[in-house]
């Protein structure tokens, strides 16, 4: 058994057994079904090499995670004007806060807080750029894997209860950061959130962040280099809404959470790594997924912080 098999099989013994699992995530009554006993972890190597312990079949809803896959369509569509609607700083608040929206100008202050999402899908959600389809095709793209979806259930449950994120949305709109009909830009964010994927699917997709954006099977590029690291930047900086220095400080890896209790990591170079666990922090984030890479990214020495071996 190499290193990496032996470290991930311990992990998944000790998040197995974990007694304090958090809570999910009931502000949405589809996730609040789910049982936090699961515990799913993959990882995919530099060699393409994949490891998976646990749940890491079951599909679980990505929720924010898809934020990372909509900021690159968006990228891709409309290049450096995403800037202009959208800042690049940690807000240092709740994922759904609307606090900062007022004192700056209805501007969000990054990509992963939920304004600053719904303000990236808007630029996306109009027919002429493919809404909710171009999210998935793409999604399915870097995952190379046809069979990912939406959850209905999961999507119809936010819509019905999001009245949060149509205040952002309205509150948005008023400062003329929102171009789309308020409905349809939120019918796609919705979508795109509960867009259900396994550790195994999700960690393929984030393969290319590992390649500094090209594919890890032809080695085309899919985005530049530059965005490569531009978005590792950011989910480092601001994958985890409030918690995300605390995130940087114990596990030292560009990482996107989401309420669904999933975690995008990677380690550039390295390794593409998703975990899952529905329980949360008090700040939204995967309780035991944070353990596992905090444990996982010691154990193999995987920080942007750490020189190279
Ligand atoms: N769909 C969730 C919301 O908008 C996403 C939040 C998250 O995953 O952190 O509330």
């Amino acid at each position: 058994m190499s290193r990496l098999a032996a470290v991930i099989a311990d992990i998944h013994a000790a998040m197995r057994d974990g007694r304090e699992r958090g809570q999910v995530a009931r502000y949405i009554p589809e996730l609040a079904k789910v049982d936090p006993a699961h515990f799913g972890i993959a990882v995919v190597d530099a060699a393409g090499v994949e490891h998976v312990a646990g749940d890491a079949d079951m599909r679980f809803s990505i929720q924010s995670v898809s934020k990372v896959f909509a900021l690159v369509e968006a990228l891709a569509r409309h290049d450096e004007r995403v800037w202009q609607r959208v800042g690049r700083e940690p807000s240092g608040s709740a994922f759904n806060s609307i606090i900062q929206l007022e004192i700056e100008n209805g501007r969000p202050r990054n990509p992963f807080i939920n304004a600053g999402a719904i303000a990236v899908t808007d630029l996306i959600a109009v027919a002429a750029y493919g809404g909710i389809a171009a999210i998935l095709r793409r999604v399915r793209d870097l995952a190379g894997d046809a069979s990912i979806t939406v959850d209905g259930d999961v999507a119809a449950s936010e819509a019905a209860t999001g009245f949060r994120n149509a205040a952002l949305a309205n509150y948005m709109k008023s400062f003329g950061i929102i171009d789309g009909p308020i409905d349809a830009t939120l019918d796609v964010y919705f979508r795109q959130c509960a867009i259900a994927m396994s550790c195994r699917q999700l960690a393929r997709a984030g393969r290319f962040l590992m390649h500094a954006g090209r594919c890890p099977t032809s080695g085309h590029p899919i985005i530049s280099p530059e965005r490569a690291r531009r978005i590792n930047a950011l989910m480092l900086t601001c994958g985890h809404y409030d918690a995300s220095g605390e995130f940087a400080f114990r596990v030292g890896l560009p990482a996107k959470s989401g309420v669904g209790g999933g975690i995008l990591a990677i380690a550039p170079g390295r390794a593409s790594i998703a975990v899952w666990s529905p329980g949360l922090s008090p700040q939204g984030n995967s309780l035991l997924g944070t353990q596992a890479l905090e444990t996982l990214a010691q154990a193999m020495g995987w920080s942007v912080f750490n020189p190279d071996p």
